[in-house]
């Protein structure tokens, strides 16, 4: 394994990324993903060009099966596109090796998952900093107050995980995502597993960061209440963007929704994600109880109306990458290559803040370590 920090190409090295978007926290140009090959491949994406606007709260959705979690996946890094490009910031994704790949991802890319992923042995302040720690990055102290203040967590942060709530676990999975100040935060379904109240919560906290601190996040969801938290949504059928929203409420969505299933009146569209099933639980984890998804019981945000938009911004045009020539250059603003020190991936903790790619086995050698040397270590 090599040492040192491992620098980003410039913008110029990686052909095509002067085509940002103004203003784009993430974008992707002609972005196919298909799974297999020969009679049994499928295509999860079909040539999707997308931007997430910085600052800006992105609701995806679509019948199950149309590529929702794919396009997150691969818009984070964290599954490999077939074809097409992907851009975090002025960043092509597709430029980077593993090491750099994986750098990108713990320094701008912030995940939450439908099922919390917390370490059961570290409490909730240990699992928020846990990738800066790993990392070997200074806390911004006065960021991680924002962020735990905007989630209300303050008095949760001596608890373990089986000690809170299943709305406080996803508030801390929220809050370790933004405490990174990541250029973009994807979240995939992350109140499937929380009840109306909490679900509520959560919502409303993801909306507070992007309009108390410019966070940009995309969200995959299947309910109409949730997405009506959000700033604009889009909607996915077989691998393809087929409209957006902007402004949206959950009654549109909703309506969006069932034109969506009148065009397609014989086939069987499913928009409800299939049931969550807690991991088996670890020495110190109390899953959450199973709490049955309701389709449209999270209550219509009434608490932080969304900032008034009469006109919806235009849609930011993606620009097809160019082939060759690479372009006039600006330098990448949201990922800016860190000047933090080293590379984390020295021999005690290499990708470990990379968590969703950790296999059950990473995460018990992990464990075991942390369990062995304590919580610093
Ligand atoms: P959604 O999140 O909208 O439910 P997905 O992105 O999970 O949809 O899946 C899109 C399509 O890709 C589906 O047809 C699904 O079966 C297929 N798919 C997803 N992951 C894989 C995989 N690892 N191997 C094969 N097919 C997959």
């Amino acid at each position: 394994m090599t040492s040192g920090p491992a620098a980003f190409p410039t913008p110029a090295e990686t052909a095509g990324s002067s085509v940002t978007p103004p203003g784009a926290a993430a974008h992707c140009v002609a972005l196919t993903k298909r799974y297999g090959t020969g009679n049994t491949a499928v295509t999860a994406l079909d040539a999707v060009d997308v931007a997430f606007s910085q600052g800006q709260f992105t609701a995806i959705m679509g019948p199950s099966g149309s590529g929702k979690s794919t396009l997150m996946h691969c818009m984070a890094g964290l599954d490999a596109a077939t074809s097409g490009s992907l851009f975090i910031g002025d960043i092509q994704l597709g430029a980077l090796d593993d090491r750099r790949l994986t750098r990108l991802r713990r320094d701008s890319i912030g995940f939450v998952f439908q099922a919390y992923n917390l370490v059961p042995t570290l409490t909730a302040l240990e699992n928020i900093t846990l990738p800066s720690d790993i990392a070997g990055h200074p806390i911004d102290q006065a960021w991680l107050d924002t962020v735990v203040d905007t989630l209300g967590l303050r008095d949760r942060l001596k608890h373990r995980p089986n000690e809170l709530s299943g709305g406080q676990q996803q508030r801390v999975a929220c809050a370790r995502a933004l405490a990174g100040r990541p250029a973009i935060v994807f979240a995939d379904e992350p109140t499937g597993n929380l009840d109306s109240r909490t679900g509520a919560e959560v919502l409303s906290f993801l909306r507070e960061s992007v309009r108390r601190t410019g966070q940009t996040i995309a969200m995959v969801t299947h309910d109409p209440s949730a997405a009506a938290y959000a700033d604009r949504v889009l909607f996915l059928a077989d691998g393809r963007i087929v409209d957006e929203m902007y402004d949206p409420t959950a009654e549109l969505v909703l309506e969006r929704m069932k034109a969506f299933d009148a065009d397609v009146p014989h086939a069987e569209v499913s928009w409800a994600e299939p049931a969550y099933v807690p991991p088996a639980p670890a020495t110190a984890y109390a899953p959450p109880p199973a709490i049955p998804q309701p389709d449209l019981a999270l209550p219509i945000p009434t608490a932080i109306p969304p900032a008034p938009q009469s006109t919806p911004p235009a849609p930011i045009p993606v620009a097809p990458a160019p082939a060759s020539a690479p372009a006039p250059a600006p330098a990448p603003a949201a990922v800016a290559p860190s000047t933090n020190g080293p590379a984390p991936d020295g021999a005690s903790a290499p990708d470990a803040v990379d968590m969703a790619n950790w296999t059950d086995a990473d995460w018990d050698d992990w464990l075991a370590r942390k369990q062995t040397e304590g919580p610093g270590a």
